[in-house]
């Protein structure tokens, strides 16, 4: 599969969302533990929004899309995390012209493009332990993936994984952000709910495309 078409797109969001609602529990299980216990409510909220949304949008490009959910999250979630992820969906798509398909590149330049917004405006970089330690691999196996001319489900599969081994190393750091900043120590052997979120929203992209 070379090129997804903007009603694809929507309905890969389809399937981001439905994942990200059902992974509540598991998300609030690990804010609970290292945080304070709103990140999978948070997440739902947004994406539950999201999934009506998407009931009605008419579909004109698939940066329109993207544009949607990510408006959709800031006006929802609320919070820090809410303009964090909102960015993550926003931030890549306002310089582009809008396309009828989408190309692994044109993902790899969204998702950069996002990924540099999210780390101005929360000034986290990798090995701060937040959802940055799993977009920034993420991000780099979809960019490497287009320069080799991969297929989106080839380029999709090493963005999920490079986003879990992300998601694992979280598991090895402290943090920098956030409450989990105050555990100090404690926090090794935590993972981070963000990162989490990152790899569920990723993985669950690779799984549509794989279809
Ligand atoms: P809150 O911390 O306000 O309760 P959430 O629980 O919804 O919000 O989200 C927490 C997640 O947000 C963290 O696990 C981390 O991944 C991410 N995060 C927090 N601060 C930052 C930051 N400055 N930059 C990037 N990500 C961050
Ligand atoms: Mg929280
Ligand atoms: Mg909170």
């Amino acid at each position: 599969m070379k090129e997804v078409s903007a009603d694809q797109v929507k309905r890969m969001m389809e399937r981001v969302a439905q994942k990200v609602v059902e992974s509540e529990p598991y998300l609030t299980e690990i804010d609970l533990k290292i945080g304070d216990g709103d990140h999978g409510t948070g997440m739902k909220r947004g994406f539950l929004a999201v999934q009506k949304m998407l009931l009605d949008l008419k579909v004109d490009s698939c940066e329109g899309v993207f544009r949607a959910v990510g408006t959709c999250l800031l006006d929802t979630m609320g919070g820090a995390s809410g303009v964090l992820f909102g960015t993550v969906f926003i931030s890549g798509i306002v310089k582009r012209e809008e396309r009828n398909s989408f190309k692994l590149s044109d993902f790899a330049e969204i998702f950069s493009t996002s990924l540099t917004s999210l780390k101005k405006r929360g000034k986290a970089k990798v090995g701060d332990k937040t959802m940055v330690d799993a977009l920034e691999p993420a991000v780099l196996a979809l960019e490497e993936g287009a320069k080799e001319g991969l297929d989106l489900i080839e380029g999709f599969q090493r963005a999920a994984l490079a986003a879990e081994k992300g998601m694992e190393y979280t598991k090895t750091i402290k943090a920098r952000f956030g409450r989990a900043k105050y555990f100090g120590d404690k926090a090794i052997g935590l993972q981070d709910a963000g990162a989490t979120s990152v790899y569920i929203i990723f993985q669950a992209m690779s799984d549509f495309l794989k279809g």
